[in-house]
């Protein structure tokens, strides 16, 4: 192929896809919205900090190294710090960040964006000193901060075990872990790990050691039921999960903490597919969608191909097979039988693991005066009071309240929305349209992109011609 492929997102995913497709001499661009690539499990240190958490408790720098090679091999133009905003036209991506801003035709497309947290939304969830899992593992992984006092790490899924067990490895004082799932479900999930995955199930018994020696106490069955403070949190709220997926408040207990970290599971993010117009379908472990996918991990737009935690949560190494697999199909080639058959197995058994931590009804902290939508404010009363509710759609709903309307476009809100709203799945799958950008990126550069004409042409796109003259 004598076009670019060009690939959204230098995360594991991406990173694997880059390496399969540059050893056969393909040329790629590969963007991130990131100043380091790895994406969020492989995040990097700036080379120039020096911080007391040991590296290599909290990042898998060798592995990534490894990787991370392929950024200097001449067939590939690598554009940090740039994120993906649109596509104009068929098998085109508009591009604006620090490297400028443009528009490029791209033989094939990998969408390998990867993933964000899921917001539970309880009374106090936005005080100074409550965060997500995902935002506090970023922390410790690219800028060494860790938190201080005492810190109380609550979800559902494997990111909480995940947190905790990094946050206690970076010196945290974790006093208690919640997850809200029951021990018989998670004895399920491990099972399922034993046959399929033993390696992984192997590091999640890791990180149940590493919490148990510690001295942090591990509870399940409990969820976040409220988090208080002036200023900032000073205590947190816990209470069994009841059958109605609300915190059994009849049994609230109240741990102090300076911090607490919330991790309700990941959602992909599909903003990139579905502004590429790739179908969508329903997950029931997710209680979401991600793209409909062959098993080349085609979407359903010819030439784009969708991978990693972006397609479906599945962890990093589904995320790196999935990066070759998809590499053959564009190469035109087939994948090694043991490639597809490994991730065939991987594959299977996070479907199940993602089914064995959903919880029977979805978990409700919220009350009618919390806010669910940050960008509008607007809280869980106005929303059921909407007119529009009954109609039970997302769409209808966003017209009359703005629900989704604010800067993060819905990302951070809609979730939460559909299931407080109890949506069936075929109104999931019908979630609000997703419009360019489709992340926020300045708008001077956006201007400067209306200048630009139209996208350059494969042979007008030549980032090599410098490289090779080198
Ligand atoms: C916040 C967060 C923290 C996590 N921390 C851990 C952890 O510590 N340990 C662990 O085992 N798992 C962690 N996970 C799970 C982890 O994401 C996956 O297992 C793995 O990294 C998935 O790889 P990926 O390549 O699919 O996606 P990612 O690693 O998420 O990489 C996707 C990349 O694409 C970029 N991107 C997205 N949209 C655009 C765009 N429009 N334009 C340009 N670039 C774009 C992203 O910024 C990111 O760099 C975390 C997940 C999240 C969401």
């Amino acid at each position: 192929m004598s076009e670019p492929v060009v690939i959204i997102g230098a995360g594991p995913a991406g990173l694997s896809c880059a390496n399969e497709l540059s050893a056969c001499g393909q040329r790629i661009v590969l963007i991130d919205d990131n100043i380091n690539a790895g994406g969020q499990y492989f995040r990097q240190l700036p080379g120039s900090y020096h911080v007391t958490p040991d590296a290599k408790l909290l990042r898998d720098k060798q592995r990534f190294d490894e990787l991370a090679k392929v950024l200097a091999k001449p067939s590939v133009h690598y554009l940090p710090s740039t994120t993906v905003w649109g596509t104009p036209s068929p098998m085109t991506i508009a591009y604006a960040g620090r490297t400028g801003s443009g528009r490029i035709k791209a033989g094939g497309i990998v969408i390998a964006t990867g993933a964000q947290d899921r917001s539970l939304p309880f009374t106090g969830w936005t005080l100074p000193g409550v965060m997500s899992a995902g935002g506090c593992l970023n922390l410790a992984k690219a800028h060494g901060l860790v938190p201080s006092g005492r810190v109380v790490v609550a979800g559902n899924g494997p990111l909480v075990l995940v947190a905790a067990a990094t946050m206690i490895a970076a010196g945290a004082n974790v006093v208690r872990v919640v997850e809200a799932q029951s021990d018989f479900r998670l004895a399920s999930a491990a099972l399922a790990g034993l046959l399929a995955a033993p390696k992984i199930l192997g590091i999640g018994i890791g990180y149940r050691k590493r919490i148990w020696t510690s001295g942090a106490r591990f509870q399940t069955g409990f969820m976040v039921a409220e988090a208080k403070g002036v200023y900032d949190v000073t205590s947190v709220g816990i209470a069994p999960v009841g059958f109605d997926g609300k915190p059994d408040r009849s049994r609230l207990e109240w741990i102090d903490a300076e911090t607490l970290v919330t991790g309700y599971g990941l959602m992909p993010g599909t903003e990139a597919a579905k502004v590429f117009g790739c179908r969508m379908e329903y997950d029931a472990g997710l209680n979401g969608v991600v793209p409909s996918r062959d098993a080349s991990l085609r979407t359903s737009e010819t030439g784009i191909y969708a991978i990693g935690d972006g397609a479906g949560i599945g962890g990093v190494e589904v995320a790196i097979l999935e990066g070759r697999i998809a590499a053959h199909a564009i190469l035109g080639s087939s994948a090694p039988s043991e490639l597809s058959a490994g991730y065939r197995k991987l594959d299977a058994y996070r479907r199940k693991l993602n089914l064995a931590y959903r919880m029977p009804t979805a978990l409700r902290a919220a009350t009618d005066e919390t806010i669910i939508c940050r960008c509008e404010e607007l809280s869980l009363g106005q929303i059921l009071a909407d007119p529009n509710r009954g109609r039970g759609s997302l769409n209808a709903l966003k017209i009359s309240s703005r629900l989704g309307m604010g800067r993060c476009q819905g990302r951070n809100c809609l979730h939460t929305a559909s299931a407080l709203m109890d949506l069936a799945p075929d109104a999931i799958e019908t979630h609000p349209r997703m419009r360019p950008p489709i992340k926020p990126i300045p708008v001077g550069l956006m201007a400067a992109d209306a200048d630009v004409g139209p996208a350059l042409e494969p042979d007008e796109f030549n980032p090599w011609n410098s490289k090779e003259e080198q």
